[in-house]
């Protein structure tokens, strides 16, 4: 069996791996470096801006803990060396892995040229010598185009997705910045101004408050992390608050303008128009899905402005065609399209699995840390599901108070028993979510994750034994509640 894969990031080179692994041929497509969005200009350079944020955090409060007297400065510059350093050592090994005698990693663009066939166009730069009737060697280098025709018995479309920006007037100014040109600052600016208060907008605006800058969130909807429960929002968005960063919800920017070096950035809040003026101007206001050099109309993929429509097997309608990862726009997670991506090569395969796509954790890594799984409180209640929600807090975890670190929530959403007369689909006592912010959320959520992709009861977990005294122990304290 031949398969090619189109994208080299966490859904795709992690699913050319597996198939290797089980005796696929694999073509892979990438036009830049390994790793994708995830590896090179998203989770891990941001992760390692986190590490950075951390540790001046940790000196601003060294007093706290005896160490006094402390003298250091701060140098972006070797921030954005470490991280670009980690970047390359990772991809690296990504690399190392991609060597697998079934993966041919072929350098370009591949497009569609029908369902079966993908043309890859690559820039290959020659050096070639002219030394003519002169003693002098000229050195003449050129760019030549080529295109190579690849077929397979399957498609695995993994092209990721790009920055969206919005349609106002001077959002596309020199200087607006995504987030991926932000890494690359060269220094830190005084003030930024970030436009959306999602995941993105957030963890910037953290590790940028922690670096020194004044930080103001413009967001568009009543409350940051618009699809996060909402009591972890507004809690998270106090906490931030607290760290002197300013958000703005129900914010809807209207224009950017230049204003000598620095921007104003207009809004409006409840019928009054505002501004407020940054060195720096951050767009988060979601991505879109990767499709536009696909030629998907000449395969016969469906796709809309979200992106390639797939079934619960990531198929296409192309039967032979699937399409994992931000393309088909159902979770902009890394590790959603790595389990989207083993959910379609077992269904190609058939091969059978247990992975439920629907308990996706999810984490922000702003400090203090939020994360969740499952269904909120929220849409239990849209969707007439009755439900109880379990509450405990960091500031009674011992582990968290010897940390000093006690600013904190965990939320556990669990099936109720159904009024008379009415029925619920799940049996009373089910976790059905959880919603944490707090130190090390991003880790704790795993162990929720666990027990709700295991469909177990709040009485399973009461009897599993936690070490004490441990983080994990603020998911304990809630089902004890
Ligand atoms: P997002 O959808 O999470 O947030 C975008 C925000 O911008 C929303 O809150 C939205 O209401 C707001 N917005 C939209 N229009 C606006 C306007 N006119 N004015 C002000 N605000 C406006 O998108 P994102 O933060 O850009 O992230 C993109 C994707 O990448 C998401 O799916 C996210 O989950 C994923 N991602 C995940 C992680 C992680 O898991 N830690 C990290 C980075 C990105």
């Amino acid at each position: 069996m031949k398969i090619i894969i189109i994208g080299a990031g966490p859904g795709g080179y992690e699913t050319a791996l597996l198939a290797a692994k089980r005796g696929v041929e694999v073509v892979l497509v990438e036009a830049g470096p390994v790793g994708g969005t995830c590896l090179n200009e998203g989770c891990i350079p941001t992760k390692s801006f986190c590490k950075n944020a951390e540790v001046l955090d940790g000196l601003k409060e060294a007093a706290e803990f005896g160490v006094t007297d402390l003298s250091y400065a701060f140098d972006f510059k070797s921030v954005v060396q470490r991280k670009n350093a980690v970047v390359e050592q990772l991809r690296g090994g990504v690399e190392g892995l991609l060597a697998h005698k079934n993966i041919t990693l072929v350098r370009g663009k591949a497009s569609f040229k029908d369902s079966h066939t993908i043309v890859v166009t690559s820039v290959t730069n020659t050096a070639s010598d002219n030394s003519g009737s002169n003693a002098e060697m000229i050195s003449v280098s050129s760019e030549i185009l080529s295109s190579t025709e690849y077929t397979a018995d399957y498609i695995i479309i993994a092209t990721g997705s790009v920055s969206a920006s919005l349609p106002i007037p001077g959002a596309d100014l020199p200087g607006i910045l995504t987030s991926r040109e932000i890494l690359d600052i060269q220094e830190v600016p005084q003030r930024l101004c970030v436009i959306g208060g999602g995941v993105i907008g957030l963890e910037f605006a953290s590790v940028f408050r922690s670096f020194g800058s004044e930080v103001t969130v413009l967001e568009y909807c009543k409350d940051i992390l618009p699809r996060f429960d909402t009591d972890l929002a507004k809690r998270l968005k106090q906490s931030l608050g607290k760290r002197g960063i300013e958000i703005n919800t129900q914010a809807q920017v209207t224009s950017i303008v230049m204003d000598g070096e620095s921007f104003n950035v207009n809004f409006t809040r409840k019928g009054k128009e505002e501004t407020v003026s940054a060195d720096k101007v951050l767009m988060a206001v979601g991505r879109r899905a990767n499709v536009n050099s696909l030629n998907l109309a000449d395969a016969g993929v469906e796709f809309t402005p979200r992106g390639v429509v797939v079934n619960e097997t990531m198929q296409t309608n192309v039967p032979h065609i699937y399409a994992i990862g931000d393309v088909n726009g159902q979770m902009m997670l890394a590790h959603a399209a790595t389990f989207q991506g083993i959910v379609a090569l077992d269904h190609i395969m058939g091969v059978e699995n247990n992975i439920d796509l629907n308990v996706m954790p999810a984490a922000v890594f702003t400090s203090p840390e939020a994360a969740s799984v499952g269904k909120t409180e929220d849409e239990c209640k849209d969707a007439g599901i009755p439900v109880k929600c379990l509450k405990s807090f960091f500031r009674a975890n011992g582990k968290a108070v010897t940390m000093g670190e006690t600013d904190g929530f965990c939320k556990i959403v669990v099936a109720a028993e159904p009024k008379e007369g009415t029925e619920s689909p799940y049996e009373a006592g089910r976790i059905l979510g959880c919603h944490l912010y707090g130190p090390h959320s991003s880790d704790i959520i795993q162990e929720a994750c666990a027990l709700i992709s295991r469909k177990s009861t709040v009485e399973d977990f009461q009897s599993i034994i936690h070490t004490h005294p441990t983080l994990t122990e603020v998911l304990q304290n809630a089902v004890h509640s």
